[in-house]
This record gives structure tokens, C-alpha cells and sequence, in this order.
């Protein structure tokens, strides 16, 4: 069957922040330099040539964007500015929209409006809740806590879990990839792997080991602050080694999320040269997340917070905004979807083997 050309495509990738990838005379710099280019792949020129002739479908196929963790060689090597790196990053954002079953995520994406409306509207319900206890601090924090371990759940079910298997049926069923069962199983260690150390970024940039390892440092501090507050109840322990804990992941999480923040204040890689406001997002709440938590806990620790309750209303809004839109719609997916971005790859090589 022929296949599905979009005249508008360019068009609509540039929704999602790229620039100036038409301007490619596929002269092939990019994938000489390329750390993921083989003999029988082409990195990232067949990205730009299938973006440039607007072959959707092909790229709905594809995992090769989330293979690239924008080391910004190509861009940087490129004679027409057509920024294959940044192609590369606004097609991740692109395939994010594509998987998403509810489409909230191409409209955060392509609407700052929206994403306002969005957060405000979070804050509203927040507020309006706040009042309905009498802004009582104990309640406040109860349901705070069962707001976190709800609010997994369901963003799990119904959200990670049907765009998971859109991804799958995407990138695997519809490239006719037949392995047997057991080639799922076996894969699964690839899954685990990159989900935690994200050791393909460490190949990515050998020069720069260090934002790798500030990154797992993250996903760590991230992580654990999670399970933390939601599974040993942070702000309702007393158990000095569960308080020390929280505060010193929540202490990383804050200091590493500063440093990013000032990386894209500087733009001091490509990765940060066109920063989109879902990058914007997703830093800032990080940040947000890190330094409210701490806060809170230590608010706590003073017996601060029952005359300023403000302060858990603070970290309330802060948590409800990340969890209901950056987590399930917005670039926190990415870390999801690269992880089994790596999981189905090496599925692939099982058929091919
Ligand atoms: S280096 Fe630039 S112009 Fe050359 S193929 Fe890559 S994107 Fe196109
Ligand atoms: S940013 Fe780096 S890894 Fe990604 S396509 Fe360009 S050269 Fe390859």
C-alpha cells in the first residue's frame, strides 16, 4: 500500500519546535557524526528526509527519535542550520501526541493558552478543595496524601497503559514484527536497565559524563522522593531515618532541577538552544516539587505549618498540577515511552536474529 504523504507536516512539527529542518540538502554531515549511525542506519537523515516529504506514517512507525538524547553533534555539524537535533526532539514531542489516546497532549503541546487554562484551572479546584476543609492542615495533608496514591494509580491505568499498547501496536504490530512470547520476557531487563540509568545518554555524549550522571542522579532522588512520601507517608512520619531521607531527596531534587533551569537560562548546549515551554514546565514544577516538599516537611518540623497552611496549599497545587498534567500529557512522558522506546528495539533485534 502506498503510503500516506501529509502536505502540511512541516506545518505541524513546527507546533511542536522544530526549525528550519526543510532547509536540509541531504548532504549527509549529520550522519557521519552520528554516535547511533550504522551501515544499515542512517541517523538522523532519515528522519529529516521522512519529515521533509511529510510520510507520517513511517514516523509514527519509527523509535529511531527516541534513540537520540540530543548530544547536538548533528546540529552543530550541519552546513544549512536545518537543526536535525532539535528535528529529532520535536519529533519525540510529535510521537508523545501521537500515543496519547485522549489527545491532551498534542493540545499542551501545541497551545501555551491551553496549558495556562489547564493549570489554572488545577489551582482552582485546589483552592475551592482547600475551603471545603476550612483549610484544616491535618485534613489537608490526609488527603493530600490519598490524592497521591490515587492519582498514580489512575494515571497509570488509564492513561500510561493504553498509550503504552498504542505505542506497541504503532511501532510493533504495525511493522509486522513477529517474535514469540518469550522474546518479551527476555527483553525485559533492557526495559529496566534504561528506565534507571539511562546508560544510552553515557554513549550519546562520551565527552559529558557528568550530565548523565546528574540525570540518574534525578531519576533516582525523583523516585525515591515518591515512594517516600506516598509509601512511608513523609509528611505524617516520625521516624527520624524516613524525615532525614525525604529531605535530602527532596533537597536533590531541587538542587539538580536549579542547575537545569540555569542551563536553559544560559543555553549553554544545543540541547537547551530552543527551550519550548514544555520544557519550561517541566523544569520549573520539578523545581517546584523538590523545594515545596522540603518546605512543607520543614514547616512540620517547626510546628510552623498549622498558622500557615498557605505553605501546604503551595506544595497541594504544585503536586496536583505535575501529577494530572505534566506526568500523564506533558515531557515527563518521555521518560516513559524512551524506556520502551529501548524494550521494543531490542524486540526487534530478537526477530531479526
Ligand atoms: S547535515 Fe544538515 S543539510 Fe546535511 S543531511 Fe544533515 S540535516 Fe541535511
Ligand atoms: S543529537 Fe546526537 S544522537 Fe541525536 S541525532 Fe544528532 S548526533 Fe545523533
Amino acid at each position: 500500500m502506498a503510503s500516506k504523504i501529509n502536505p502540511r507536516f512541516a506545518e505541524e512539527l513546527k507546533q511542536y519546535g522544530s526549525v528550519n529542518f526543510n532547509a536540509c540538502y541531504n548532504c549527509g554531515n549529520c550522519t557521519a557524526v552520528c554516535s547511533l549511525s550504522t551501515p544499515e542506519q542512517s541517523f538522523p537523515r532519515e528522519m529529516v528526509r521522512l519529515s521533509a516529504l511529510g510520510l507520517e506514517d513511517e514516523l509514527k512507525q519509527s523509535l529511531k527519535p527516541w534513540e537520540c538524547y540530543y548530544c547536538g553533534e548533528c546540529t552543530t555539524q550541519c552546513p544549512q542550520t536545518a537543526n536535525p537535533g532539535e528535528l529529532m526532539m520535536s519529533l519525540r514531542r510529535w510521537l508523545t501526541a501521537q500515543y496519547d489516546w485522549t489527545g491532551l497532549s498534542g493540545l499542551l503541546y501545541r497551545s501555551l493558552s491551553f496549558t495556562i487554562a489547564a493549570l489554572l484551572l488545577v489551582a482552582a479546584g485546589v483552592l475551592l478543595f482547600a475551603r471545603s476543609t476550612g483549610f484544616d492542615a491535618e485534613r489537608l495533608i490526609h488527603v493530600g496524601h490519598l490524592f497521591e496514591m490515587l492519582a498514580i494509580g489512575t494515571v497509570f491505568l488509564v492513561i500510561f497503559v493504553p498509550n503504552l499498547l498504542r505505542m506497541w501496536y504503532f511501532t510493533i504490530v504495525k511493522q509486522k514484527v513477529r517474535v514469540p512470547l518469550k522474546s518479551y520476557f527476555s527483553a525485559l531487563p533492557e526495559l529496566f536497565v534504561n528506565m534507571f540509568t539511562q546508560k544510552r545518554a553515557k554513549d550519546c555524549d562520551e565527552d559529558d559524563n557528568f550530565r548523565w550522571l546528574e540525570h540518574m542522579v534525578l531519576v533516582f532522588a525523583y523516585l525515591s522522593l515518591l515512594f517516600t512520601t506516598v509509601f512511608l507517608n513523609w509528611f505524617g512520619s516520625e521516624h527520624l531515618f524516613v524525615i532525614l531521607l525525604g529531605y535530602l531527596e527532596s533537597l536533590l531534587v531541587f538542587v539538580i532541577t536549579i542547575h537545569f533551569v540555569s542551563g536553559r537560562i544560559k543555553r549553554n548546549k544545543s540541547l537547551n538552544k530552543f527551550s519550548q515551554p514544555s520544557d519550561w514546565l517541566f523544569v520549573i514544577w520539578l523545581l517546584l516539587m523538590g523545594l515545596s516538599a522540603f518546605l512543607v516537611r520543614l514547616f512540620i518540623d517547626l510546628q510552623l505549618l498549622e498558622n500557615n497552611i498557605w505553605m501546604h496549599i503551595l506544595h497541594l497545587t504544585v503536586l496536583a498540577q505535575w501529577a494530572l498534567i505534566i506526568v500523564p500529557f506533558g515531557k515527563w512522558t518521555h521518560f516513559l515511552y524512551r524506556s520502551f522506546a529501548h524494550y521494543f528495539v531490542k524486540i526487534k533485534t530478537m526477530q531479526e536474529a
